[in-house]
């Protein structure tokens, strides 16, 4: 299988797209350490075959650091978590712009500076390892509306992750980017519902995808488990788009 023998680290695996690729990255023969800041949504993923999960708050640089001194190095790592601030620049205060910076930028450069040393040591040893970050369509790849602070900070991912691939890239460690498009989670239908006319709002996110529909979490996961597997050992530092063809 693509993951046999590897030990992946997925953060936000409570639901959505984490949890998804949590149980397809275990599929696919991993060892998976599934990690959220919320157990109870945890406990959904506990005694399945191949997983095993650990609370961890990726805006607690302390955690980060105490939870990679714990853990055996990794084969692999997926950034997931990240959040959606909904209003253009007019609406942000600087609460709300860092708390998408501290979520959606800093802890992933907290989780790679943690966990980038073992991936190297593995890395040496199997000759590979994979960072997978989470970024989106709404990024430095195309501007949406009502989304300044989550394109600024996905936008920054993808810096991120570009930075960390070229510093890396003769030393086997890879480093990507996922950019999804619309996909159907709980967050989404957070947002939905929270509109001021729901049923207006799911048609809006429904038409900017050409598809006619939204991506659900298994149309990305085939993605990510390449990603995260040696049949990528040739990608690194790209913007993957899996976005059914918003940016075509
Ligand atoms: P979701 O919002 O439905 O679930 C998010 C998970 O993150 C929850 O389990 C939550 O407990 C966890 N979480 C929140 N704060 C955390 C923290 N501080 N530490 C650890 N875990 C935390 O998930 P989703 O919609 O699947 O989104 C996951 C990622 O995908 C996010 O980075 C999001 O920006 C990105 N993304 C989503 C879409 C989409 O349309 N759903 C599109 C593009 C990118």
């Amino acid at each position: 299988m693509m993951l046999n023998d590897k030990t992946i680290l997925i953060t936000a695996a409570g639901q959505g797209i984490g949890a998804a690729s949590a149980r397809a990255c275990a599929q696919a023969g991993a060892h998976v350490i599934a990690t959220d800041v919320n157990a109870d949504l945890l406990a959904a993923l506990k005694g399945v075959q191949g997983i095993e999960t650990r609370q961890l708050d990726v805006t607690d640089g302390k955690a980060i650091a105490a939870l990679a001194e714990e853990l055996p190095d990794l084969d692999g790592l997926f950034n997931c978590a990240g959040m959606v601030h909904h209003g253009t620049v007019l609406d942000l205060t600087d609460g709300d712009w860092q708390a998408a910076l501290d979520l959606n930028v800093t802890s992933i450069m907290r989780m790679c500076r943690a966990f980038v040393p073992g991936l190297l040591r593995r890395a040496e040893a199997q000759g590979s390892a994979a960072i997978l970050n989470m970024s989106s369509m709404a990024s430095s790849e195309k501007g949406f509306i009502n989304r300044t602070a989550y394109g600024a900070t996905k936008a920054a991912v993808v810096g991120l992750t570009k930075a960390i691939a070229a510093d890396f890239v003769a030393r086997n460690l890879r480093c990507n980017a996922l950019c999804p498009g619309t996909v159907d989670t709980p967050s989404l239908r957070g947002r939905i519902a929270s509109a001021p006319d729901p049923v207006q709002a799911e048609k809006d996110f429904i038409a900017r995808q050409p598809m006619g529909r939204l991506a659900t979490v298994d149309d990305l996961t085939p993605t990510v488990v390449h990603l995260l597997s040696d049949g990528s050992r040739f990608v690194t530092g790209q913007t993957v788009l899996v976005d059914g063809g918003v940016t075509i």
